[in-house]
Formats: C-alpha cells, sequence, structure tokens
C-alpha cells in the first residue's frame, strides 16, 4: 500500500501547478480539421458492426456471438486494468507475466499503441476539458466520444502532449515490443485471430465470423469513448462538484468498472477507481484483486476512507454515497 496522506500532497502541488495553465486555455478556440481517411475507416466499421449486429440475428452461430463477447471481455480489460490504471495511472505495479497479458488483451482492443493510449489519457487529466485536453468534453458529445479521433489534434494537445513524462513508458521493453510491431501485433490479434478462431473450430462462416468480431471491436470502441463523453456530461459529483467527469453507473457496467468518473478525476492513483470498495460494477478491480492473490500484481493503491469523506465533504456536490445522512 502506497502511503495516502503522501499521494495527496504530490496530487494537489501537481494540481495547483497546472491550475494557471489551465486558465490560459480557453475550451473550444481552435477551428477543427477534419482527418478523412480516419472518417472513411470508422464508417466502414460502423457499417460493418451493423451488418454484424444483423447477422447475430440471423446467421451467426451462437458459439460465435459467445466467443465475440468473451474477446470483449478481455479486450476491455486490457483497455481498463493495463493502458488506463497500470500503465496511465501506475495505480498498481505487475510483474512481467500480467503485463504480457495485458499487452495481449490491449492489442485485441486496438485503440492505438499504448504509448499514444497514456500520453494522451495522461495530457487528459493534466488538461481536463481544456483546448490541450484531447477529447475536450465543452466541444460537444460528439467531439469527446469520437470526433476527436477524426480530427487533427489541436495546437494545444501537441504542445502540451510534449510536456508529459513518459519516461516509464518508453523504457518498458513490453510496451515497445507492441509499438514496435504494432502492424502484426493488432492485425493478429484484433482482427485476424478473432475471424480465424470461429471458422476453424464451428466452421463459422468467414462474412460471420469477420462481421461479429467487428460489432466486437466496435462494442470495445464505442465503451471507452462513453467514458470521455457520457461519464464527462451525466452523473453525480460526490467530489468535486467544478468538474465535468460524473459518477455514471451505465458506462461503469459496460466499461468494467470505469464509469466512476468524479471519483477517478479527483483520485486518479486509486486502482479501483471507485470509492466504495464495491466490486460489482467494477469487474477491473476484482480482475486485479485476484492477480494480487496471484502475486503477479502488487503495490495496489488505495485512498482511505477518510481522504476520501473529507474531500467530498470540502467539494462535493452534496451526494450521499455513504448512506449516512
Ligand atoms: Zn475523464
Ligand atoms: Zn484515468
Amino acid at each position: 500500500m502506497a502511503p495516502y496522506a503522501t499521494e495527496t500532497n504530490k496530487s494537489q502541488a501537481k494540481e495547483d501547478n497546472v491550475k494557471e495553465d489551465i486558465k490560459t486555455l480557453d475550451s473550444t478556440s481552435q477551428k477543427l480539421k477534419i482527418i478523412y481517411p480516419y472518417v472513411i475507416t470508422f464508417s466502414y466499421w460502423h457499417l460493418a458492426g451493423l451488418y454484424g449486429l444483423y447477422l447475430c440475428f440471423t446467421s451467426a452461430k451462437w458459439p460465435t456471438i459467445l466467443f465475440g463477447f468473451l474477446v470483449y471481455m478481455l479486450a476491455e480489460l486490457g483497455v481498463t486494468a493495463g493502458a488506463h490504471r497500470l500503465w496511465s495511472h501506475k495505480s498498481y505495479k505487475a510483474k512481467p507475466p500480467l503485463q504480457i497479458i495485458l499487452m495481449i488483451f490491449n492489442s485485441m482492443a486496438f485503440q492505438n499503441s499504448v504509448f499514444t493510449w497514456v500520453r494522451d489519457h495522461r495530457l487528459h487529466h493534466k488538461y481536463s476539458d481544456t483546448d490541450a485536453d484531447p477529447h475536450n468534453a465543452h466541444r460537444g458529445f460528439f467531439y469527446s466520444h469520437i470526433g476527436w479521433l477524426m480530427t487533427k489534434k489541436s495546437e494545444e494537445v501537441i504542445k502540451k502532449g510534449k510536456t508529459i513524462d513518459m519516461s516509464d513508458i518508453y523504457s518498458n521493453p513490453i510496451l515497445r515490443f507492441q509499438k514496435k510491431y504494432a502492424v502484426p501485433i493488432f492485425g493478429t490479434l484484433c482482427f485476424v485471430l478473432p475471424t480465424v478462431i470461429p471458422m476453424y473450430f464451428w466452421n463459422e462462416t468467414f462474412v460471420n465470423s469477420w462481421h461479429v468480431n467487428i460489432l466486437r471491436y466496435l462494442v470495445n470502441l464505442h465503451i471507452s469513448f462513453c467514458v470521455n463523453s457520457a461519464a464527462h456530461k451525466w452523473g453525480y459529483k460526490p467530489y468535486d462538484k467544478s468538474l465535468l467527469p460524473s459518477q455514471n453507473i451505465l458506462v461503469s457496467i459496460g466499461a468494467l468498472g470505469e464509469g466512476f468518473h468524479n471519483f477517478h478525476h479527483v483520485f486518479p492513483w486509486d486502482y479501483r477507481t471507485a470509492e466504495l470498495g464495491n466490486t460489482k460494477f467494477n469487474i477491473t478491480a476484482s480482475f486485479i484483486d485476484f492477480f494480487s492473490w496471484v502475486g503477479w500484481a502488487y503495490d495496489l493503491k488505495k485512498v482511505s476512507k477518510d481522504v476520501v469523506k473529507s474531500r467530498a465533504e470540502r467539494t462535493g456536490d452534496g451526494t450521499d454515497l455513504w448512506g449516512n445522512k
């Protein structure tokens, strides 16, 4: 366990440092430049995914659909337990075997390399909902959901992105491997294997297998996107009512525990990204707990209940999460 007080002070000092910077950033000043090849790519994913949904109700075999659900769960954990809680926030430590598992799961989700994901995410936390935030929610739901991936990064995002400390990620051989062999790794784990396995093991057709997997990929994408859009728009703010990030239970269910977003932006180093110790909607926390039991995850960081409570009383919106009001 990390010392709570020290972590809290460190984070407070960091917050104070960037506050001045944030004041100078206008939240919607720069015009957006659309990247058309990305628009075409996303359009294809959506058309193919919709066709996959149609096939789920018509000709796809049920093991193909179940397999799609399994791939979705593993890929999602690669984002939530891997790219997010382990690599972006260092909220726990993982031994190499777990890091390899998470890199493989993460590649099944293909949300760019972990290098890019972590840089964008650290930037998002440091400059939340300003022009230096890659998915600034002040630009509207569509932009923070998916629009930011189809437009050129703002000058502020590029400029401030260079100030993010990425030394831990650059020095990680498992993540360097993922980046170096990005095309074969993402191609194989996100597209080829999930398509070929149903064809080989239960004689699924190529058309069914490909489109159901694209549907699975699309669901993974949209669930992650919802953390940036829906969880920055709808929900309670028990910890800091001045922030856009909110507690959104629906996002938590889909994103395996990532929707307790007001808590997460206030205490980003907590491996649970949630305060209640409730693992019902937090499969990612259970996954990390399991590997902690195995011995492959260690130094799990938690914020104490007292720190959480005093912060909630100081800056929260008054939502009662402890049932004692
Ligand atoms: Zn956020
Ligand atoms: Zn985060």
